[in-house]
This record gives structure tokens, C-alpha cells and sequence, in this order.
């Protein structure tokens, strides 16, 4: 708590907005305008040019103050992680808009997402796809974040309390998984509840080195494709696994 105060009254004198009568949605934009000067900065390595309109539009509408600590709403835009507790981050909004866009989604499709933490990434979703299913392993955390989504009226999105590593089997099979923790390897289970012709975004690697974003895909005939995006760090994905 300390930690986030300091971080938050700092920031809020460097950055100090939402500044006189401009509120969050500012702040907001200028984010997205972040986020776009980032896709632009890392082309060459991701693959991906420009943002498709639905992340950017998603990434323009969900309140990510709303899905930070009270301490941290006034930093809650900057184009960075931010600490939630439990020794958990929300991802930086770059991060976010990328792994959303690099799924490939269309309105009518089931998603599964490893990792809830703040709920930030599942409402980016849930703006885009038919119905999200998430799940975290960090129960106050999942709790929070099931109350948060339902309160701020995403009800195409259900979250559970699990091991993410072995996925959602009753909702199986999906459209497109993200996990959001970094995995030394692709979970079994999870490649598996994924649809041909689906494709999964996870960083892969562990704590101490290097992670990589990569886009797995599954091909119509069941063969799987690996490539690497950009090089990321990320929480570790724990569990019993
Ligand atoms: N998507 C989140 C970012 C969360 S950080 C957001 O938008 O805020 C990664 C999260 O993955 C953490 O909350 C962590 O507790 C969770 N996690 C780690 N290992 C997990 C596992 N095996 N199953 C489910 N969640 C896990």
C-alpha cells in the first residue's frame, strides 16, 4: 500500500493528470494515441502495421481507471504495467491492444483468457467477442475481478477461480486463448480446448530471461505454428503443473 502511494503521488506530480476539467477520457485518448505510436515503433518485429479498428476502438472506450487501485486512478492511463496487489500487474496497454489484435477476433467469438488479474484485458475482450471465459489462480483477486466486470455491465464475460493451465474443458472449444502469465511451454490442455483454425497468444519463458510473445496457431488439419512477436516480460504463470 505504501509502495503504491509513492508510486502514485510521484507519478501524479510528473504526469498530474486528469488536469483541470479534462477527465479521464483524455487522458484516455492520449493512451490510445500511445499505444499506436508503439504498434508503429515495433512493426518491423510484430508483424502487425497498424491496430485493427476494433482494438482501438475497444482500447478507447474500457475504463482502465476503473481497473486499477483508488491510489493508482490518476496514473491509470499512462501507457505502463501498474501493481493490483498480490505482487500482480495490470499489463501495459501497448501490451494489451497487441495480444487482442494478434487474436484475430470477430463479434461472434468464444474466448478464454489465463490470467483475470484486474479484469482489464477480459473487458478489452469482451468488447470484441461473443462471450469470455477467464480464469486466475489468486482468489481474492479473481473475486474482485468477477464483481468488477459484473458491476461495470460486462455480462458476456464468466470467471472462475483455477489452476489456468488446464483451461476451461466445459466451455471448450474456443475461438482464441490468451494467457497473460508467462508459461515455460504451451499448456497441453490448453492447445488442445482450442479450435482449428484458432490461435492462442502467450509469452513464453521464465522469470529470470528473456520472454517472447508468440502466436500459436492451430491449422484446420490439427498442425501447430509457433512465431515469435516481440520480446515481453510478464508474472509467471504458477499453479501445480
Ligand atoms: N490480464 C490481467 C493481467 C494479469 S497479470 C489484467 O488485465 O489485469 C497475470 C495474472 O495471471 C495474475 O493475476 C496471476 O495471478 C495470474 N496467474 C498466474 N498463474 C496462473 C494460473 N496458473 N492460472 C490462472 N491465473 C494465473
Amino acid at each position: 500500500m505504501k509502495r503504491h502511494f509513492a508510486l502514485s503521488a510521484f507519478l501524479f506530480f510528473c504526469f498530474s493528470f486528469p488536469s483541470h476539467g479534462e477527465g479521464y477520457g483524455a487522458a484516455r485518448q492520449r493512451m490510445v494515441e500511445e499505444v499506436l505510436a508503439d504498434a508503429d515503433a515495433t512493426a518491423s518485429y510484430s508483424g502487425i502495421s497498424t491496430l485493427s479498428p476494433g482494438v482501438i476502438a475497444a482500447m478507447g472506450k474500457v475504463e482502465r481507471h476503473r481497473f486499477v487501485p483508488a491510489a493508482l486512478a490518476a496514473v491509470a492511463y499512462l501507457n505502463r504495467p501498474l501493481p493490483i496487489g498480490h505482487g500482480q500487474t495490470i499489463s501495459q496497454p501497448f501490451i494489451v491492444a497487441l495480444m487482442t489484435d494478434l487474436m484475430g477476433l470477430n463479434k461472434g467469438d468464444r474466448v478464454l483468457e489465463i490470467g483475470t488479474g484486474s479484469g482489464y484485458q477480459a473487458a478489452v475482450l469482451a468488447e470484441m467477442a461473443r462471450s469470455v471465459y477467464s480464469i486466475e489462480i489468486i482468489e481474492p483477486l479473481g473475486k474482485e475481478a468477477g464483481e468488477r466486470l459484473k458491476s461495470l455491465g460486462y455480462h458476456n464475460v464468466q470467471t472462475r477461480v483455477s489452476d489456468g493451465y488446464y483451461g476451461w474443458p466445459e466451455a471448450a472449444p474456443f475461438d482464441a486463448i490468451i494467457v497473460t502469465a508467462a508459461a515455460s511451454h504451451v499448456p497441453p490442455p490448453l492447445l488442445k480446448q482450442l479450435k482449428p483454425g484458432g490461435r492462442m497468444v502467450i509469452p513464453l519463458g521464465t522469470q529470470f530471461m528473456t520472454q517472447f510473445l508468440m502466436l500459436v496457431e492451430k491449422q484446420q488439419d490439427g498442425s501447430v505454428t509457433n512465431r515469435q512477436i516481440l520480446p515481453v516480460r510478464f508474472v509467471p504463470l504458477t499453479g501445480g503443473h
